[in-house]
């Protein structure tokens, strides 16, 4: 008996002949991936728009006073060191744009310490040129040219900027590829009270993470080794235009994400280890493996998570002729995330599903499937390390260009499993959020898991022969 679902008929698609080639977006695709971003931005009402900015101007001198007053001791040393060190000035200014396009200079210490350099920056909040929550200040260059070419940017111009924001605790969790300037015009139309505790709230992690390894270095190395496992340190949009063009390149490609259970995963299982090695791209997931690439000196660029990659690979695909084939999750649970793609991205045809519990005797039925539907990218969500191994085994017969692992995706998209509110990604919860709904199943994966995964990052950290011959293997650095 077979166990795949007959196949779904495919949708009339635009221009079936069209191929995306790297970084070439169709004005639909921006369209669509434009959509997505601005379903980023939280729904606010403006109840308290016309009063806050007051309020939190106190706030602002309030706390600058304060902070000022504790930090005096350190004003006075810094200052006299500078004046030793035989420095022309003690403070640095940096033109910046703030409120209305006004510019104002942003002042630090000519210093090199890291945690007092940027001190003086509480002159700035005092005098009313920043607040300690608002978008980033810009230099007039970099403000020029964003109202140039984004309308939006119009909005972020007429509020304080500040030191940190939404896209701040994105950046910090390297969950960046929502486009800065539209968080920040999302704030300028909805700021309160309660949004700012909010921020304040959320960013205490990445506070504690700049604190305890400073600011990842200007530039990215494009490979990296985690554990010796090897990632593709790129953004969102490079990981989708590199797969778009898979789509494109002769043969078939694997694409892989990694997080620490992944990780963990290729230390019992050498087969597993060597798929990774094997794969055309290793996607870096999780707030774990944020958080080695920072203990390690090798940060990472940002983090893909498979859930946030496959809607915006939609998008990307959608009105291209190219299609896909599900394959995974428990009876049924497949039809379900066919049924999302083609409710939510029209424009892909999705060629066929089927579940991920077939017997070794039906391997070859539904492997005929797959390569008999045609389909351009299969999309397997059998969990790890289970969904690689079957991939890297059948590659050659399944007849698709590329070939994706996504683990849990499809109960996400049938809506069996909730997602964690977006927040609690942000801080780099979402295992929690997890463990509360299974923890019968996770709670060695998650409690176990993440204490192996952090003492085996210590541990190299602290092996100076292994550190460094990891460190050698980075390759590239782009920004
Ligand atoms: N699964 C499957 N076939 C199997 C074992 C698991 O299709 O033989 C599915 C399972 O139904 C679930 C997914 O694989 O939807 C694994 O989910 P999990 O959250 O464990 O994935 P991961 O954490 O690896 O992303």
């Amino acid at each position: 008996m077979s166990t795949m679902e007959p196949q779904s008929t495919s949708i009339a698609q635009p221009s079936p002949s069209f191929a995306v080639r790297e970084s070439v977006w169709t004005p639909v695709q921006s369209e669509v991936m434009r959509r997505l971003e601005v379903d980023e931005r939280l729904p606010e009402t403006h109840a308290h728009a016309r009063l806050y900015p007051y309020v939190k101007r106190v706030i602002d001198i309030a706390f600058s006073v304060g902070f000022l007053i504790i930090s005096s001791p350190l004003f006075i040393i810094v200052a006299l060191q500078v004046l030793m060190s035989k420095r022309t000035a003690i403070f640095q200014s940096t033109p910046k744009i703030g409120r209305d396009c006004r510019t104002f200079n942003e002042f630090a210490f000519t210093t090199k310490r890291r945690f007092v350099r940027r001190l003086p920056i509480l002159l700035n909040i005092l005098r009313g040129d920043l607040s300690f929550i608002g978008p980033r200040a810009v230099s007039p260059s970099e403000m020029w040219a964003c109202l140039d070419r984004e309308p939006l940017a119009r909005a972020k111009s007429t509020i304080r900027p500040g030191l940190i924001c939404d896209w701040w605790i994105r950046r910090r969790a390297s969950l960046d590829y929502v486009r800065e300037v539209i968080l920040d015009s999302g704030y300028a139309e909805a700021c309160s009270l309660r949004k700012d505790l909010s921020i304040v709230l959320r960013a205490l992690p990445g506070l504690i993470t700049l604190l305890l390894w400073g600011d990842d270095p200007p530039g990215y190395a494009s490979s990296i080794r985690i554990l010796s496992v090897r990632i593709d340190n790129i953004t969102m949009r490079s990981a989708i235009d590199r797969v778009v063009e898979m789509l494109d390149g002769p043969g078939a490609s694997q694409v892989c994400f990694i997080n620490p259970q992944n990780i963990n995963e290729s230390v019992r299982v050498p087969d597993y280890k060597e798929v990774l090695e094997d794969a055309d791209l290793v996607l870096a997931d999780g707030f774990g493996t944020n958080l080695a690439g920072k203990i390690l000196c090798r940060p990472i660029r940002q983090n893909l998570c498979g859930t946030d990659l496959f809607p915006r690979l939609c998008a990307a695909l959608s009105g291209t002729g190219r299609s896909i084939y599900l394959l995974g999750g428990a009876p049924g649970v497949a039809d379900l995330a066919a049924e999302w793609v083609k409710r939510h991205y029209p424009g892909v045809i999705v060629k066929g599903w089927g579940h991920g519990y077939f017997s070794p005797e039906e391997e070859s039925d539904v492997v005929r499937k797959i390569a008999q539907s045609g389909a351009d990218l299969l999309v397997v969500a059998m969990g790890v390390p289970k969904q690689e191994l079957w991939i890297h085994g059948n590659l050659d017969e399944l007849n698709v260009n590329v070939a994706m692992g996504f683990g849990g995706l499809f109960d996400y998209l049938a809506g069996r499993v909730p997602r964690a509110p977006k927040w609690v990604r942000e801080v780099g919860m979402e295992w929690v959020y997890r463990l509360i709904q299974e923890p019968r199943r996770l709670w060695r994966r998650y409690l176990i898991g993440n204490g192996v995964f952090l003492a085996r990052v210590f541990h190299e950290r602290l092996r100076p022969h292994a550190f460094q011959q990891e460190q050698d293997f980075i390759v590239g650095r782009e920004r």
